[in-house]
């Protein structure tokens, strides 16, 4: 008999076919809620202590509380993945502001955070990915003004994924109106310039500050790689000597193509593999 599959809702572990929240939620009425994505590897969270700081940011942001202290998240985490027996997964936290009748305004009095937790299948992308490099085409970047909030208000990013994926693509990556990269759809952006800096977009409201991003900005800084945290134009992007991008799901993951022009020589970089494997060596340390 397959392991039935459990979900967490608010207060409770529920069989996954029956994890419901109701329709007056306000992430189903306004997107008025907040997410954390987190790899739990070898039965244990990937740097949870920087993935609660940052929902705690993203709840400010958004003038929500939290129901409960990270700690107590935590162990709820855990005891899902017992549950489901899990080892490796991805692991996928949402608080919204609760459920009220439909107003604009937040509840008054305030209404019960509604915390919901799943846990999916290992999602790391087929080795060939990683040993090939990916393509990427570029986007519009039409998001609001706060994307340093994990919040669950993703409809440009799930349709700038979606005209990526249409055409092969595995990520889109945006470009402001000023055009400067900010980051991928799911992803923070980097390039290799010619002279072999490691370039990204600065940690601000116009981007997410991605777990990866900063664990792979730490690991090329101690291992004598320059880095400049420096939004990079689209002409940049196209001239980089490499292009990578990276995500909790992802990790590290080259780009060999962009809108059909190959980067450099169209060949996975020695910078890119060589963050790579310090960062697989990083989560193997941690995990
Ligand atoms: N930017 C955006 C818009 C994202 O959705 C993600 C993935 N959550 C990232 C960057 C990467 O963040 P992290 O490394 O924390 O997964």
């Amino acid at each position: 008999m397959p392991i039935p599959r459990y979900s967490y809702v608010d207060g409770r572990y529920v069989l996954h076919q029956y994890a419901t929240v109701h329709i007056e939620d306000r992430g189903y009425l306004f997107s008025d809620g907040v997410y954390e994505g987190i790899n739990l590897i070898n039965g244990k969270l990937l740097e949870p202590e920087m993935h609660f700081e940052r929902l705690g940011h993203s709840l400010s942001v958004l003038s929500m509380s939290a129901p409960m202290s990270a700690r107590v998240m935590e162990s709820i985490i855990y005891e899902l993945a017992r549950r489901n027996r899990m080892k490796n997964g991805f692991v996928y936290l949402q608080i919204t502001r609760g459920s009220a009748r439909r107003n604009h305004a937040f509840p008054a009095p305030e209404a019960w955070p509604i915390m919901v937790i799943t846990i999916h299948s290992d999602r790391t992308p087929p080795l060939e990915q990683y040993e090939k490099g990916v393509n990427a085409l570029t986007a519009p970047d039409i998001r609001w003004g706060r994307r340093d909030a994990k919040t669950i208000s993703l409809l440009p990013n799930i349709l700038a994924k979606q005209y990526a994926v249409e055409r092969d693509a595995k990520e889109a990556l945006l470009v402001a109106n000023d055009g400067y990269v900010t980051e991928g759809s799911a992803s923070n952006a980097f390039i290799v310039t010619k002279g072999g800096t490691v370039k990204t977009h600065p940690e601000d409201e116009e981007i997410l500050g991605g777990i990866t991003r900063f664990v792979v900005l730490s690991l090329a800084y101690n291992n004598g790689i320059e880095i400049c945290e420096e939004a990079f134009t689209l002409e940049e992007l196209y001239d980089a000597e490499e292009v990578f991008i990276t995500s909790t799901t992802m990790g590290v993951m080259p780009v060999v193509c962009i809108d059909g022009k190959k980067i450099a020589s169209g060949k996975v970089g020695k910078t890119c593999k060589k963050l790579y494997q310090l960062y697989q060596h990083h989560v193997h340390q941690k995990c």
